[in-house]
């Protein structure tokens, strides 16, 4: 296991030629606006817009942009807790079968989620406080069938030695624990029925630096002990560079870059994953105040802007950024960015990327003049 009082370890390298585990087409979620005295709907929030990509077997796969970008309305609509507006959602079960979790009848989801977990973000939160960790976590267990309370102690007491707690906990309740121990407690809850997928909703963001550091490396050795695979979702970039093989970021619905993980934090090709990496310092847990930095307040999804949804932030937006929207395409192999101008902007080495520059931009609603920024 990983030396839990040192910083984040690092994912061991993925195999690229290992096949799809979940593959998402083409995802929506939009919610609509109601108004009017017969409430009709007068509008949609689109906060998932048209959103693709794989998690192969053993990958790690972030999704990260600022508050309010789509990306735990996407992990959520994976596994359904949302119902999907439109698009695909393939998850290969260990049967080898291919179900499309997005047009699946609930009924039939249900079995599913034995394979694919969610580790929500607050451990405080999501572990009921009248339940001992017995109940909590066989409780998947007991879901599942196993009806022998004697096979669920044995299960949970292997369960909480995998998560780094002791067999005898089991009888306690959670306030007994710290958040880090509790948040072992929702992993071991999780790892309960033997996921192949977890999804991780800002799994550390409620920890402190220090604890958030023991349960990554925590995450990273069960991935590989149990080859899992996960879908981690996070606004913090310093969490992300040290956990994925691969990221995507989001904004306002969409994704703007998807790369494996070097290549985004060296050569990032997108302005606006750029500038996230540049204004967010390591240890600041609160990516919105870090992004005080850029102009203009991220844009509604309900009202986005034109053409690409960032340009009245972006520093080297042109005319035609604000008429056209720029599709997602790869510039290089397994790299995809969605900006016009992908090809001639140099921004390799985040730290060139001027913020102060950025915050000379264009204001809100306007659009550069034309040229492209040195
Ligand atoms: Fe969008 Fe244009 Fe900026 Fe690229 S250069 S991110 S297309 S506004």
């Amino acid at each position: 296991m990983a030396d839990a009082a040192s910083g984040p370890a690092t994912a061991i390298p993925h195999d690229p030629d290992r096949p799809p585990l979940l593959r998402v087409e083409g995802l929506k979620k939009h919610f609509p606006i109601k108004g009017g005295f017969l409430q009709r709907t007068v509008g949609l929030v689109k906060a998932v817009d048209d959103v693709s990509f794989t998690v192969h077997d053993g990958e790690i796969l972030s999704l990260v942009g600022e508050s309010g970008c789509g990306k735990t309305t996407t992990a959520r609509a994976i596994l359904r807790a949302v119902e999907p507006t439109a698009g695909k959602v393939l998850f290969r079960l260990a049967s080898g079968e291919v179900l499309d979790l997005a047009h699946l009848p609930e009924r039939q989801v249900r079995p599913v989620w034995r394979e694919m977990q969610m580790i929500f973000q607050d451990p405080f939160g999501s572990l009921n406080p009248r339940k001992n960790l017995l109940e909590i976590i066989g409780e998947p267990l007991y879901v599942q069938g196993e009806t022998s309370r004697q096979k669920r102690m044995d299960r949970v007491a292997e369960l909480l030695t995998l998560v780094g707690l002791r067999p005898e906990y089991m009888h306690r309740f959670p306030h007994a624990f710290s958040g880090g121990q509790r948040q072992r407690v929702v992993i071991a809850r999780a790892l309960a029925l033997e996921p192949r997928l977890v999804v991780a909703d800002e799994a550390v963001s409620a920890l402190d630096v220090s604890v958030q550091a023991q349960i990554l490396n925590l995450m990273l050795d069960l991935q590989r002990r149990l080859d899992l695979s996960y879908l981690f979702v996070a606004h913090d970039l310093s969490i992300v560079k040290h956990i994925s093989h691969r990221v995507a970021v989001m904004y306002v619905g969409k994704i703007v870059e998807l790369a494996p993980t070097e290549a985004l934090f060296h050569r990032p090709k997108h302005p606006y994953t750029a500038a996230l990496m540049k204004a967010v310092p390591v240890a600041d847990p609160d990516l919105r105040a870090a992004l005080k930095g850029l102009p203009g307040e991220v844009a509604n999804p309900a009202n986005p802007p034109s053409g690409c949804y960032f340009h009245p932030r972006c520093p080297y937006a042109v005319e035609a950024c604000k008429r056209e929207t720029p599709a997602l395409r790869e510039l290089q192999p397994g790299h995809f960015v969605a900006c016009h101008l992908a090809e001639e902007l140099d921004l390799a080495g985040i730290g060139e990327m001027d913020v102060a520059r950025a915050a000379d931009a264009p204001v809100p609603g306007s659009v550069g003049t034309g040229a492209v920024a040195p």
